[in-house]
């Protein structure tokens, strides 16, 4: 039984996908539950692309689908937050006035810097933009409260090939200092199968996983990051498979920001 918890539909301006395909995709699919969380991404580093949606819409849409659908799938209200340092305040705000299930804090602009184009990457050294990256993510953890898990945390592997080559096992010291912050706010991470489509590798390393296990991390949701209909719960028995060996019973699913635990 599959819960994705990050999907995109049309409501966010990078996806075409249409909701009704989405919801009635994940219904075939036999998923138990799906979790919509399009983009909002204040400050983005190019003014020219908007990535915000109309609470109301989004809201009136999704409540559409729950009366339509609801009898064969949960279907939940997330966000996928764009976090920077400067702006969490915004973001607390804008999440307090909306009445979420579930929120992704995601970093795509670090230092000011887009990673999908790879501005942030230029002039630094695949290290120096790993701490810099961790840096933003810590203090963004520290300060934004209204976030259940950071979405795919090493995202850096998606978009630089130099990236990829780094390993996480360099970086437990920093790792370990962020997973303990997020455990002690009872916030998680998310396991983010996008990159095995890309790349064939997960976003968190086994060992990387492991680690968070180890320190007492429990909450943790699975998402596709889907922006076509085809790619929902991608590999998420692969996922389960990993979680079972590591020593995790639960994934994590959430309602009106609280968590609850789903024996896998
Ligand atoms: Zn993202
Ligand atoms: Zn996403």
């Amino acid at each position: 039984m599959y819960y994705d918890y990050h999907v995109h539909s049309h409501f966010s301006s990078d996806c075409e996908a249409e909701m009704k395909d989405i919801v009635e995709k994940a219904i075939e699919f036999q998923l138990k539950e799906i979790c919509f969380t399009d983009h909002v991404d204040y400050d983005y580093c190019h003014p020219s692309i908007n990535f915000d949606i109309d609470v109301k819409e989004y809201t009136q849409y999704i409540d559409l689908m729950r009366n339509r659908y609801g009898d064969r799938i949960k279907i939940l209200k997330g966000l996928e937050m764009g976090i920077q340092p400067h702006i969490t305040e915004k973001c607390d705000r804008f999440i307090e006035s909306g009445d979420f299930d579930f929120v992704i804090s995601s970093i795509h602009t670090c230092d000011r810097k887009d990673l999908y184009n790879g501005d942030f990457f230029k002039a630094k050294t695949s290290r120096e933009a790993y701490l810099k990256y961790f840096e933003e993510m810590l203090y963004c953890i520290k300060n934004f409260k209204n976030f259940n898990v950071i979405g795919h945390l090493n995202i850096l592997g998606r978009y630089n090939g130099d990236a990829a080559k780094e390993k996480l096992e360099d970086y437990f010291d920093v790792l370990e200092v962020i997973f303990k912050e997020l455990i002690n706010r009872n916030k998680g991470i998310e396991i983010n199968t996008s990159s095995l489509r890309y790349k064939d590798i997960l976003l968190l390393s086994f060992d990387a996983l492991k680690l968070y296990y180890e320190l007492g991390g429990k909450v943790i949701t699975l998402g596709s990051d889907s922006h076509t209909v085809n790619t929902l719960a991608y590999k998420f028995d692969y996922v389960y498979e990993i979680l079972r060996e590591i020593g995790f019973e639960y994934i994590t699913t959430f309602e009106k920001m609280e968590p609850k635990f789903i024996e896998i």
